[in-house]
């Protein structure tokens, strides 16, 4: 029986969805996004240039396409109701409703949720409304805090003591920005791993560890951005961490879908591996962006089938996993994060990626060729044995960018892993 899935959103991390979901035969798929992206473009049977938080407007398109189910990427989305709105609408939306989406889109609800629920793995924190309140904090506590605003920033609002700013420009940052509420928490010293879960009915399915590279520079310089790419390895877990960390990771995802009443979607954990044990960095209530590109292209079970088990009422199913290591690595307009040259013509080659993956991301396709935005343009994806071969298999793959684009070449590459290994090495020491 055909399923038709309509897809909000049109990054890379999309993409990556797409891909995932026309690979069952039975799925027709429709896409909706603000830009239209090339790749899924070519996957999907229609795509409706749309805003990803108009949800009235999804709606219409998911009824004129007679959607069975959905599938929603963006966070905006997430926060903007469009999961409840195709929820009601008859349509089964594998993505929590606004309301169970704090746990991501509100950090002072995540982080007292925490709390209330006693899920492992929580900082200590403090919630402010006033900023002069919150300034006297940062003055008063002893040692480095993690200043978030609650809302969404797109990964880029956090300021950390001690690493990226001092304790007076972090007071000089929350008086300039005066956000109505901050979350000033124990700086975590360790490094940090995502595990993504599939979560409906009940059932918990916990996919492999990957780890971002937020920075924007080699050697993990420069400001924060939505993620210059990542990798995972063959096992469950990373080279620098123990199956019994990735397995603490997982028992805290699972406390946490518990706690919260008949979450659907992807539970996303952000885990710090300090010399304490796993801490939890943040939750976000969708795939990552990068990491749904390092996940999904390895998961063998069908990810149709997950999200029509959920509609349908039924236990998820068991996921297999090809047992390979990724690489990813974004292209992203010069200028990117601070100052993207965006509107600029861009060449990608998909005849010359090689053996790796190519996921479009934040492009614009016009009639006449590809144009960036202020956002990340394309990613390449290495699949193979070891995350070494992934590695080489990812660079091969940059062939395929034009001019005008700029890369993190020492994401995945063998000395850039072993700094992370000696690290925790460090910590643990
Ligand atoms: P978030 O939006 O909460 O993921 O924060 C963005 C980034 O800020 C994270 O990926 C971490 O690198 C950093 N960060 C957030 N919270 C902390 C913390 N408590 N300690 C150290 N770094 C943090």
């Amino acid at each position: 029986m055909t399923e038709t899935a309509l897809l909000v959103g049109g990054g890379g991390r999309e993409h990556a969805i797409a891909r995932a979901l026309t690979a069952s035969p039975d799925c027709e798929l429709y896409a909706c996004a603000s830009n239209r992206n090339p790749g899924i473009a070519s996957l999907a049977a229609g795509f409706e240039q749309v805003s990803e938080t108009a949800a009235d407007d999804i709606v219409a398109y998911a009824t004129e396409v007679g959607a069975d189910v959905a599938v929603v990427g963006p966070e905006s989305a997430l926060e903007a109701g469009v999961a409840d709105a195709l929820d009601d609408a008859g349509v089964y939306t594998f993505g929590p409703r606004a309301d169970d989406a704090r746990i991501e889109t509100d950090k002072a609800f995540q982080r007292e949720f925490m709390a209330e629920e006693s899920i492992p793995g929580c900082p200590d924190f403090a919630v402010f409304e006033d900023t002069e309140a919150a300034c006297e904090y940062v003055d008063d506590y002893d040692g480095d805090l993690a200043v978030k605003p609650a809302g969404l920033t797109g990964g880029k609002g956090v300021k950390v003591t001690g690493d990226q700013v001092t304790k007076e420009e972090a007071k000089a940052y929350l008086r300039d920005s005066d956000y109505d509420e901050v979350v000033l928490e124990e700086r975590l010293v360790g490094e940090e791993f995502t595990v993504q879960a599939f979560v409906a009915n009940g059932d918990v399915r916990p996919t492999p560890a990957v780890q971002d590279h937020k920075r924007a520079y080699e050697g993990d310089e420069g400001p924060n951005t939505g993620g210059m790419g990542s990798y995972s390895d063959a096992a469950a877990e990373l080279p620098f961490m123990s199956f019994d960390d990735y397995a603490a990771a997982v028992e805290i995802l699972e406390a946490t879908v518990a706690a919260l009443d008949d979450y659907k979607g992807v539970l996303y954990g952000q885990f710090m591996l300090t010399a304490e044990g796993v801490k939890v960095v943040e939750f976000n209530a969708r795939f990552g962006d990068p990491e749904a590109m390092n996940t999904l292209p390895v998961l063998e079970t069908p990810f149709l089938d997950v999200v029509t088990a959920g509609r349908d009422g039924d236990e998820l199913p068991e996921l297999e996993f090809a047992g390979k290591a990724t690489v990813c690595k974004y292209a992203v307009p010069d200028g990117y994060p601070a100052d993207p040259d965006s509107g600029a013509r861009i060449e990608v080659d998909e005849e010359n990626v090689g053996d790796a993956l190519l996921f479009y991301a934040s492009v614009d396709a016009r009639e006449d060729g590809l144009y960036t935005t202020t956002s990340r343009s394309f990613a390449v994806v290495g699949v193979e044995d070891t995350i070494e071969a992934a590695e080489r298999s990812a660079e091969a793959g940059l062939a395929a960018a034009g001019e005008g684009l700029r890369v993190r070449h020492d994401i995945g590459k063998p000395e850039l892993v072993q700094r992370r290994i000696d690290h925790v090495a460090e910590l643990r020491d």
